[in-house]
């Protein structure tokens, strides 16, 4: 889909709320409607879009707005400010093109967990008397639903990480600590092609597996025992996440038993996927097998999660979760167990609904493997 039919988009969604625009600040949603990428600075950096249908106004420190010209994948009219001038004046030019000359007490749409106090009082000094609404939900909801280009981007994202996977699996040898393998999973992530990890890797071997959050550590990996291995590559603003569990010999047969259960938890979970599940439903499927197995109280975590431009999006594959997913939604299935004391297993997938029902994108084998 293009920009610019994103835009018309969401800002459909914001004038029926009765709101005359919105605000983006640097983050996965400006990038999602402009293909603009800015880090997160203490310059102030932001984008005005009215519901009027006038172009999209964006206020840019001067030494980003080359980078602004060039990326820009619409019309933008930019407002550059030099560091000696500060922003405000570019603001309340931008607020005029924007939105007319007596743009006072306009509604706004922003993204509270993207925007900070500074995006705030700038926008409250050039404008008193603006109020703004939290419209989360419906960026949310669009960026939920992934089009051609986006799903070209995440299954390289998908094929980057599951090759660097491979390549982690050939250099685990015992005694080498969760942080060196951990340094071996970040090179092999950006060797084999992606612009970053989508999130620190984690590694987390022997009863460091029970802690589905663990901080990888100088604990040395030890023959017989399972090691978790959860990694993601970024490719183009999109991300992959993926989880292994992998045994360095041949684990004790309750491990064995454990992992087979996950496996089938996830098969489960991802026979449940299809357009008109939800949340709850594949939560249940996933729940369900390991709960009859007497494991239960140790799936302590949701089913999975949406992912994209973030690794962590809607929808919550949870308990809770009721709206009915469509075609092109993208999100994780990845039960685990978690066994205080002695080990974990989680087995961590890709999937998109599709038409008539969901593939994994992720491929990578989830029998057992010893190494
Ligand atoms: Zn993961
Ligand atoms: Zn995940």
């Amino acid at each position: 889909m293009m920009r610019t039919q994103r835009i018309e988009r969401i800002v459909t969604d914001v004038e029926a709320l009765g709101l005359d625009g919105l605000v983006l600040t640097p983050d996965a949603n400006l990038h999602y409607f402009t293909g603009l990428h800015f880090h997160h600075g203490k310059r102030l950096n932001l984008m005005l879009i009215p519901t009027s249908g006038a172009s999209p106004c964006l206020v840019v420190p001067a030494l980003e707005q080359m980078q602004a010209e060039t990326n820009a994948q619409l019309p933008v009219r930019l407002f550059p400010w030099a560091d000696q001038d500060g922003p405000l004046g570019a603001l309340a030019a931008a607020v005029t093109a924007a939105f007319g000359r007596d743009a006072r007490e306009l509604r706004l749409a922003i993204e509270p967990a993207n925007m900070a106090v500074m995006h705030l009082r700038a926008l409250e000094a050039v404008m008193p008397g603006v109020a703004t609404y939290d419209a989360t939900h419906l960026f949310a909801g669009l960026r939920m639903v992934k089009d051609a280009d986006e799903m070209a981007l995440i299954e390289r994202a998908v094929q980057i990480v599951e090759t660097a996977l491979h390549r982690v699996l050939a250099e685990i040898k015992p005694g080498m600590t969760e942080r060196t393998l951990s340094r071996i999973c970040t090179d092999a992530i950006i060797a084999a092609g992606a612009d970053e990890e989508s999130f620190a890797n984690l590694i987390a071997s022997g009863p460091n597996g029970a802690s589905p959050h663990h901080l990888n550590s100088d604990r040395p990996l030890q023959q017989g025992e399972l090691i978790i291995l959860d990694c993601g590559a970024r490719y183009r603003g999109y991300v992959s996440d993926i989880t292994r569990t992998v045994a360095l010999g041949e684990p004790a047969p309750e491990a064995r038993e454990v992992y087979e259960l996950v496996q089938r938890a996830n098969a489960a979970g991802r026979a449940a996927c299809r357009p008109g599940a939800t949340g709850t439903t594949i939560d249940a499927a996933t729940r369900d097998v390991i709960a009859q197995a007497g494991y239960g109280e140790y799936f302590i975590h949701r089913t999975g999660h949406g992912f994209g431009l973030e690794t962590h999006e809607l929808p919550q594959i949870v308990a809770g979760s009721d709206q009915p997913l469509v075609a092109g939604t993208t999100f994780t299935v990845e039960p685990g167990i978690y066994l205080p004391g002695r080990f974990g297993v989680r087995i961590e997938d890709d999937m998109v609904l599709t038409a008539d029902g969901a593939r994994s994108l992720t491929t990578f084998s989830r029998e057992l493997i010893v190494l």
